[in-house]
């Protein structure tokens, strides 16, 4: 039994706006819709539990799911931080497979990216998707100067999804949450990095799956979805 976690719990601070950016319309359809669909499409797919904040969840059951999105078998309250939208996700499953934790802020995620993450997830147990960073990136100091240049050929910039064996996913995070060692996690794969042992495949992904994180997002993502819905 795979599963699809999809975050929709977060509450869009950065996009200056009272709709969180997962609600956004985008051609038509509220963003978090392309994710739903992307999952309910693939074949490797056999449930999706949708995780969002209380105010949205009667607003999901009306507008949004239908008999075309009946893969979604529950739509639940998440947590303050992502990790805790992740982790009432994964506390729903009761059966092992594989847990493919998708950012609902992601609607541009294609049918050819799930596949190669199912293949390499299957592969290794671990994968998440990712791109090679095209600019020079910086570690600055406090102050704000340049103080370090890492290798630009080792630096990928990390996407979801995110794709685990359950039973290695469920453990790191039980580690996280008896630890409370919470500080810095902003993906999944790090709670594997600090309470696993498991190596994390890389999968090559694709520059169109943008995270919508401030408005200019939207009208890239308008132009991206066309040619993947
Ligand atoms: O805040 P950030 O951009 O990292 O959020 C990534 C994804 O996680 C978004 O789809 C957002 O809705 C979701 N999220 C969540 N619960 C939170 C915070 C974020 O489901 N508490």
């Amino acid at each position: 039994m795979n599963t699809a976690i999809v975050l929709a719990g977060g509450s869009g601070r950065r996009m200056n706006s009272d709709i969180p950016k997962q609600y956004m319309m985008l051609k038509g359809k509220p963003v978090i819709y392309y994710s739903l669909k992307a999952f309910q499409d693939n074949l490797h797919i056999d449930d999706i539990i949708l995780v969002t904040s209380d105010h949205y969840i009667e607003y999901v059951k009306k507008n949004i799911l239908d008999d075309t999105l009946d893969k979604v078998s529950k739509v639940i309250q998440g947590g303050v931080e992502r990790y805790d939208s992740v982790w009432e996700g994964l506390k729903c499953i009761k059966e092992s497979g594989y847990v493919f934790i998708h950012d609902g802020a992601r609607p541009c995620i294609s049918q050819k990216l799930i596949n190669d993450c199912y293949e390499a997830v299957v592969e290794d147990g671990a994968c998440i998707a990712a791109v090679p960073v095209k600019d020079t990136i910086k570690i600055a100091d406090s102050e704000g100067y340049a103080a370090k240049t890492p290798d630009r050929n080792t630096l990928w910039q990390i996407q979801t999804p995110q794709v685990f064996e359950y039973d290695i996913i469920k453990s790191a995070y039980s580690s996280l949450y008896r630890s409370g060692r919470f500080n810095g996690v902003t993906d999944d794969a790090m709670v594997l990095e600090r309470f696993g042992e498991h190596h994390i495949k890389l999968v090559y992904s694709d520059y169109r799956n943008i995270k919508i994180t401030t408005p200019e997002d939207l009208n890239t993502a308008e132009m991206f979805i066309e040619n993947i819905f």
